[in-house]
């Protein structure tokens, strides 16, 4: 018997898949384009910073990276010299040196690995810019990861090396993508107010615009007719609670799996249904990989912590001394208190776990924290594949 699939082409359901067609975002494009469009008009006069913030999976990326299709192809007409880089901080480790090296490898591929510092690697880059005369569009994705790591210097570097030579033409444009505007704080008030000027601010995307994402990409990615109008509608309803368009291609994707493994010729609603309790979106793994060493190994503590107990919360000094085995089992010397709570305020923001003033019973008020969404098992194996990736 012959193999039967219901996808055409699974690879456009790929998380790096680059859409041709980037739906309902038309407004924000626009508005990137008038922040930027001397690179293709006045190239050399004007340096911009450009913000993008919106949470995860509303197109912060896919707007970015189109973007870069786009003013390229317009500079190429207008025989401009432009490139636009397109970075990823967090896969860069978040360290400046890795970032700088990416974008120097655009120009020159066979640039040595080591043997200089970001600093100097940032008057390379402008070297190279000024003896090739190109201009260059830099995308910092996932900054938090960047910040996170060294803090404010390097975007202050960064963000200041065109001030730093007057006289010569401006080459270097950026496009920050920040997922929550809040790691803005951690900037120094004069970066942070450069980069204010000029926000772009992603929604989530609703039900219907989902649909339209999921219909589009139901064309590229599965045969005619496998995924028929109600069981993409169902993805839409199910992935509208986040407005995440991540989470709606990957339920789609699954489900399209969950047809495949049971021989059916079509995407059924029951397809999506299996596809959607497989992933919770709290613990989907491009959130988790998100996190910082330290956040990942607090999580893991809260997962272990409610794996072994069978009451609904626990108090922060119990969450800390799991913490503290955690941390050191991998070889880590654990965080403070001031940043553990910062770590519960961020995780409860994502809906993980959730922390509420204690009643009575307890002596005082304290704060107890409890995981209300996610098996603490399931958590605890996503947390240590992670902590394993890293
Ligand atoms: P973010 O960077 O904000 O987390 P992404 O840009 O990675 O989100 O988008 C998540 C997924 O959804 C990607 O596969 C992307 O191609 C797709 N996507 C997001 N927005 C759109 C859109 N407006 N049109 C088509 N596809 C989109
Ligand atoms: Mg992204």
């Amino acid at each position: 018997m012959r193999y039967y699939s219901v996808f055409s082409d699974e690879t456009k359901l790929d998380i790096n898949y680059t859409p041709s067609r980037l739906l309902h975002r038309q407004e924000q494009l626009n508005l990137l384009n008038q922040y930027l469009q001397y690179t293709t008009t006045a190239p050399g006069k004007m340096s911009q910073r450009v913000l993008v913030t919106g949470s995860i999976g509303t197109g912060k990326t896919a707007l970015a990276q189109h973007f870069g299709k786009m003013i390229t192809r317009k500079a190429q007409d207008r025989k401009i010299n432009l490139e636009y880089v397109h970075v990823n901080c967090r896969q860069c480790k978040g360290s400046l040196f890795l970032i700088l090296l990416q974008a120097i490898h655009r120009f020159i591929p066979t640039f040595p690995k080591r043997g200089y510092s970001a600093e100097e690697l940032l008057h390379t880059l402008m070297q190279i810019l000024d003896e090739r005369d190109v201009h260059l569009i830099l995308t910092l994705d996932e900054l938090e990861a960047l910040i996170h790591r060294e803090g404010s210097d390097p975007l202050y570097n960064v963000t200041r090396i065109q001030e730093d030579r007057p006289s010569a033409p401006k080459r270097l444009t950026l496009i920050c993508i920040l997922r929550q505007p809040e790691h803005l704080e951690k900037l120094d008030p004069s970066t942070r107010s450069t980069l204010q000027r000029n926000i772009i601010h992603l929604e989530d995307y609703t039900e219907p615009q989902l649909k339209d994402i999921l219909s589009d990409r139901v064309r590229l990615a599965f045969m005619k007719g496998a995924v028929p109008e109600q069981s993409v509608e169902h993805i839409a309803q199910v992935a509208a609670g986040e407005g995440d368009a991540r989470y709606a291609i990957e339920l789609l994707w699954r489900a399209g799996k969950y047809a495949d493994s049971t021989g059916l010729r079509e995407v059924t609603p029951e397809c999506v249904r299996k596809a959607a309790v497989s992933v919770y979106p709290a613990i989907r793994k491009d959130v988790v990989r998100s996190f910082g060493l330290h956040e990942k190994l607090f999580l893991l503590s809260v997962a272990r912590h409610f794996q072994r107990t069978t009451s609904a919360y626990a108090s922060m000094g119990e969450l800390e001394n799991e913490y503290a085995v955690a941390s050191e089992e991998y070889g880590e010397e654990p965080r403070g208190h001031t940043q553990l709570w910062k770590y519960v305020k961020e995780l409860s923001a994502l809906g993980i776990v959730e922390a509420r003033l204690s009643g009575a019973g307890r002596r005082g008020k304290t704060t107890l924290i409890g995981l209300p969404r996610v098996p603490a098992s399931d958590l605890g194996e996503v947390l240590e594949a992670s902590l394993r990736e890293d």
